[in-house]
């Protein structure tokens, strides 16, 4: 096709405003760029300087044509006023013949060009508007471009918050300031709670959109002034300079925990999302950017231990706990490397048969100074170092070797459960290392009940899933421990590929008092029966649980009100008794 060169048509007009107060001179040049083949202009034409001004207040225009000898007074000064009026716009001036002075004086003070009056070349003027109106776009869009780069730079291109980097730099400048000025200043380190658990099990559109919420509700609900940051993944930092001294940083991290603990809608759902807040104050907490940044994060820890939704100020007492925690790890896997750990087990009875027809294999931990550990103590930091492999591994051949014992000795068929973690699952070898565990401890794959989380059948990417899929291939039941504490529909039950569900303990706890979570119960029962699921009750101790969980068909139970967990011998006894004190106890148990 042949391309036409654009014409006069093509292009919108320039939009000129000529300040000339000489009519001459106006027509004049009116005259010659109308004459002009290639260029349009549209000339708006102001006599007096308070009028040239308001009009470039008021419209937009490409470029100024001025006459700097205007009757009213001096040319230069007019042009200084033109030019903060105009700000950026491109600003020719028309001088007298041969007054190189003033033109140089002109250009000096800013303008962009000159003609000389009475030179009126119709190519020159066109050119030096047209030069005049060029340079400005490509210097504007070229403003433009620094200004996009250095937003990307500084910015979290998710959530449009400040990045690390940005944040970084602005607690260095705050500090500076803040120090100078005897002032103070606080970092408020925000963390969502189990925000892996949301996106592991929802996928990572939907953790996006709930960043993105968090930010938004972030922004609104601190002062203009204050900084909001995404460090990363799901942490947040605000910076509040100065605040009022009367818990002023508590005032706002209580209002951040309401604002982002209301509910929110994620493709479709309601869901309820809390955070875990640190604050450090400066200069009290640390006078080095990164020591504040730190010792912000370890006050978001202890939030998040001391039972989440909450906040914490920093105190020197917890880096002594981070110390401890390091001790802690060292000391865990010394008591691997020495065989220093056990397990127990805690029976689960079948209330309709009145007998133990399963165990759950809990790991205990003792030590000499400290008296047995808690899981809930190590757990949590095993996974988080690794150590959950070689401590998994332990506690699955124990519990095998155990139930195998158990098995061959009675006769009876008793299920033995384990507990498996996330980071176990994503091992590819884990199916494997189950197979041959299985085999050489000679426990039958139906006799093991591995125990995992809502959130690492769900794993998004699939590697859990498939390792799942490997285990009951092998004849391994699964199970998925602490049921509806995790973030899944009951609807994706059916999709799961496991044969029961362990009803969590907060559960059973509020069964006899709120009636809605007896609901909840009865309809999470009835549903699992219909899929043809397995229940247990977890942390059963009292009659009133057992009875209300029996009579919306649950028999398999687990909790205090049967027996703790005990050290296999006297799991071993208890196998072999006739009769234990919890079988008089049930309603319809004839012995
Ligand atoms: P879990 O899997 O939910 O285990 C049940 C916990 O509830 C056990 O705590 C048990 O002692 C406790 N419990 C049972 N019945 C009752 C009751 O009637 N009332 C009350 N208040 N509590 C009851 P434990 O032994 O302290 O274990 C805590 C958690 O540590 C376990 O929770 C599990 O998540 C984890 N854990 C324990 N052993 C292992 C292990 O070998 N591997 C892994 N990955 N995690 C483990
Ligand atoms: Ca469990
Ligand atoms: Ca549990």
């Amino acid at each position: 096709m042949p391309v036409t060169p654009p014409t006069r048509a093509d292009r919108p007009p320039i939009r000129l405003l000529l300040v000339e107060d000489d009519p001459t001179h106006a027509s004049d040049i009116g005259r010659v760029l109308r004459s002009s083949t290639e260029v349009s202009f549209k000339i708006s034409q102001a006599v007096r300087v308070e009028d040239a001004l308001r009009m470039l207040r008021d419209s937009h225009y490409d470029v100024v044509l001025l006459d700097l000898s205007l009757e009213e007074g001096d040319g230069l000064d007019t042009l200084a006023r033109a030019k903060v009026a105009a700000r950026e716009l491109p600003i020719i001036v028309m001088t007298n013949e041969a007054d190189e002075a003033q033109a140089v004086g002109a250009l000096r003070a800013g303008a962009q060009d000159y003609l000389v009056k009475g030179e009126w070349n119709v190519r020159l003027v066109i050119r030096t508007l047209l030069h005049a109106v060029e340079r400005h776009r490509i210097l504007t869009d070229l403003a433009m471009a620094r200004q996009r780069e250095h937003f990307v730079a500084t910015h979290d291109s998710l959530t449009g918050l400040f990045n690390r980097n940005a944040f970084r730099e602005q607690v260095a400048r705050s500090m500076a300031y803040a120090a100078r000025n005897d002032d103070r200043m606080a970092l408020l380190f925000l963390d969502i709670d189990g925000f892996k658990a949301i996106n592991d099990t929802l996928g990572h559109p939907i953790g996006d959109e709930l960043l993105k919420i968090t930010s938004e509700r972030l922004r609104q609900v601190v002062r203009k002034s204050d900084m909001v940051a995404r460090l990363g993944g799901d942490e947040f930092i605000v910076i509040l300079q100065p605040y009022d001294e009367d818990g002023g940083p508590a005032r706002v991290a209580q209002k951040i925990l309401h604002c982002i603990s209301r509910p929110c809608w994620l493709s479709g759902s309601e869901y309820r999302v809390t955070g875990s807040i640190g604050i450090a104050l400066f200069p009290r907490d640390g006078r080095d950017p990164d020591v504040l940044i730190r010792n912000a994060d370890t006050a978001m820890y202890h939030a998040k231990a001391e039972g989440r939704n909450r906040y914490s100020y920093y105190s020197q007492e917890m880096n002594e706990a981070v110390a401890d925690s390091l001790n802690m790890e060292n000391g865990l896997r010394q008591a691997i490397d020495r065989g220093l750990l056990t397990v127990h087990y805690q029976p689960q009875v079948h209330v309709g048969f009145g007998a133990i027809v399963g165990a759950e294999a809990l790991v205990r931990w003792p030590d000499p100074q400290r008296g047995m550990i808690s899981p809930s103590d190590f757990i949590p930091m095993a996974e988080a170092t690794g150590l959950i492999q070689p401590l998994g591994c332990l506690v699955l051949r124990e519990a095998c070797e155990e139930a195998a014992r158990w098995n061959s000795d009675s006769n009876s068929s008793i299920r033995i459960g384990v507990n498996v973690s996330t980071r176990q699952l994503t091992d590819s070898s884990f199916a494997d290392l189950v197979a041959t565990t299985l085999r050489e401890t000679g426990l039958p794959p139906e006799r093991l009940e591995l125990e995992i989380t809502e959130s690492s059948v769900l794993q998004e990417r699939g590697v859990t899933l498939a390792t799942v899929q490997q285990l009951r291939s092998l004849g391994v039941k699964i199970t998925i421990d602490d049921f509806g504490t995790g973030y899944s529909a009951l609807s994706a039950l059916r999709q799961l590929p496991v044969d029961g569900l362990k009803i969590d303990r907060s559960f059973v706890t509020d069964l006899a008092s709120d009636a809605s979570v007896s609901t909840i119960t009865a309809g999470l029962i009835a549903m699992a029966n219909g899929l043809g699921l397995e229940t247990v009750a977890e942390g059963v101790e009292t009659i009133e649980q057992l009875t209300i969980l029996q009579s919306q068909g649950c028999q398999r139970m687990q909790g205090y009100l049967f027996a703790k967990p005990i050290c296999a011998d006297e799991f071993r006894e208890q196998l072999n008794c006739p009769n234990l004190p919890w079988q008089q106890m049930l309603p319809e148990f004839d012995a």
